[in-house]
Parts: structure tokens; sequence; C-alpha cells
């Protein structure tokens, strides 16, 4: 099933997985997935290079294998560095495993730089799987602009391209700040994107993780989160619920404001997903 079709009924909650690092016993995801599969998943996403197979043959199984287990999937690709002919034996495996829902994403430009490929951002991607099938189309966007945009402006100016180019529906970077969604989502209506647009909210829980995240997405850390994280610091198990907590009233804020649909970061965690879900399942 396209997941673009849930959002004409509800509002939508999905998770995202990331394969497990090759140090790591392999079977744990799929102990993950089965506990997520109880919070009524939407849809679980698998990332794209992040740790696992670096050739996503380990995202596209664990997307598959989902998709196998009666719920819906959604594959993350990334096309930075790659060929046309590449990406087209990538679909073509997507296909056979019957994974119907990409996330089409450019991917980070390495420090150290990488082969020129045929695509130079995610719009490409996007037109060149909109030429090849039948996919459903997901891209990302960014409620407090792209890291490398010039401005949030031209970074809408390009998000317009990705949704003309095929995009089917958006799942935001994370954010802690909600009225940033609600400034993006006035940006997106002015500049007449209308596919729907997921959150994307992510649990933090450790100090250090959030520190990282923040450098490297762009993402503002409020204040109060700020002090929540000084005050729970030595205390790991507050730090982990003060996390849940901000992030359930979060999405408490959200869905009040008629979003369109949550996406849970897991990190693979199956407990704060849990803990979440069972604080906002009777809003959605
Ligand atoms: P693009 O849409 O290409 O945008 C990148 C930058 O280029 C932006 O600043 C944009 O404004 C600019 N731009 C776009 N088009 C043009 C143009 N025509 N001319 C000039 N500038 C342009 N990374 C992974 O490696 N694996 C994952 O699984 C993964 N999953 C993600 C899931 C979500 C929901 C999100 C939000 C991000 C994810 N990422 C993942 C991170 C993502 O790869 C990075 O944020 C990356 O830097 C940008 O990817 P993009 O698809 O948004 O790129």
């Amino acid at each position: 099933m396209k997941t673009v079709k849930l959002f004409e009924k509800k509002t939508v909650l999905s998770y995202e997985v990331f394969p497990p690092k090759r140090t790591s016993p392999v079977n744990k995801i799929y102990e993950t997935i089965d506990e997520l599969k109880n919070l009524q998943p939407d849809f679980i996403s698998v990332t794209y290079g992040a740790g696992g197979g670096e050739n996503g043959s380990e995202t596209f199984r664990i997307a598959s294998a989902i998709k196998n287990s009666g719920i819906e999937s959604v594959a993350h690709l990334t096309c930075i560095g790659s060929t046309r002919e590449e990406i087209l034996e990538k679909l073509t495996e997507l296909k056979h495993a019957g994974v119907e829902n990409i996330l089409a994403l450019r991917g980070d430009v390495p420090k150290d730089g990488c082969k020129q490929g045929d695509f130079d951002h995610a719009s490409d991607l996007v037109s060149f799987i909109k030429s090849q099938g039948d996919f459903n189309i997901i891209a990302a966007c960014y409620p407090e602009g792209h890291v490398e945009a010039k401005s949030k402006v031209n970074d809408i100016h390009y998000l317009k391209a990705k949704v003309d180019a095929g995009a089917d529906q958006l799942i935001t970077q994370l954010f802690f700040r909600n009225d940033d969604f609600y400034s993006f989502r006035e940006r997106c209506q002015l500049a007449g994107i209308n596919v729907p647009i997921q959150a994307g909210i992510m649990p933090v829980t450790n100090k250090k993780q959030i520190e990282r995240m923040a450098s490297l997405c762009g993402v503002v850390v409020p204040e109060k989160y700020a002090a929540m994280m000084e005050h729970y610091e030595a205390n790991p198990v507050a730090m982990r619920d003060a996390g849940i907590a901000y992030a359930v009233n979060q999405i408490v804020d959200l869905i009040a404001h008629g979003v369109d649909g949550i996406h849970l970061y897991t990190m693979n965690n199956p407990y704060i997903a849990r803990k979440i879900y069972e604080s906002v399942h009777n809003l959605i």
C-alpha cells in the first residue's frame, strides 16, 4: 500500500529504525520491530547507510521483512555519489522485495568527498524514481531550514521543486520548538506545497546525543530543553523520562494543531517508543 493514502483517514503514526551496526547481533532489530508492531504503526521506515550495510541490502532486507509481517514499510534511499545504473539496480531490488514506498534522499556530503554521481539533489532522485515505476515517494524537509541552505526562502523554493518532481509526502527533520514547525507549514502553504507533512520527533534522552544532533543538523535547542538536560544529566533514568515527557508534550500540541502525522525517530529503542505511544494513542 502506498503510505500517502493513510493520510486520507487519520493522523498517521510511524516509526523509524536503523539497520544494526556490523558489530551488533542482527536479530536485535527484528526483536525491536516485533515490539514496535504492538504500537499500531501505520508504517515503519528503515534508514539507509547509517551504520548498517552501506550498499542498502540490509535496509532493503529489513524493509521487506516488515512488509511481509503485515506492516507497511518505507525504505530510505540516498543518491549522492551514485550512478543512474546503480540506483536502477536498487529500485529493481526494492520492486522484487515488494517495497512500494521510498524515502528519497540526497544524503550527507562526506567530509572527505565522494565520487561524482549522476544526482546532485534529492529532486533528481525523485524524478528518476518517478520515471521508473509506481513507487510512492517520500522526501525530507527541514522546519528550521536545511543546514546548507542559504535561507529559509531558498530552502522552500527547492522543496517545492522536490514536490513538483513527484514527492507524494514529506517527513521533517527533528525539531524541539513546535513554532518552527507551524511557521514552516505556513511557508509551505504559501509556496503551494500541498502534500501531507509528518512531524519528525526525536525523544532525546542524553545530553551528548542532543548536542551532536544540534551541531550536525543545525537544530536549535530551546532554553527550557537545555535547562532540563542540565538538571537531569547525572541521573540517566530521570533524563530518559524527561526526554519522553518533552516529546509527548510536543506531540500533544502538534495533534491539537492538526498535524498530518507523527514520525517517531525511535533510535531502535522500543521502550521509549512504547512510553510515548501509551501517552498519545488515544489522541490519534
Ligand atoms: P536535498 O533535498 O537535495 O537538499 C539538500 C540541500 O540542497 C538543501 O540545502 C537544499 O535547499 C539544497 N538544494 C536542493 N535542491 C537544490 C538545487 N536544485 N540547487 C541548489 N540547491 C538545492 N541521511 C542518510 O544518509 N540516510 C537516511 O536514511 C536518512 N534519512 C533521513 C530521513 C529524514 C526524515 C530526514 C529529514 C533526513 C534524513 N537523512 C538521511 C539526512 C539527509 O540525507 C541530509 O539531511 C542531507 O544533507 C540532505 O538530504 P535531502 O534529501 O534533504 O537533500
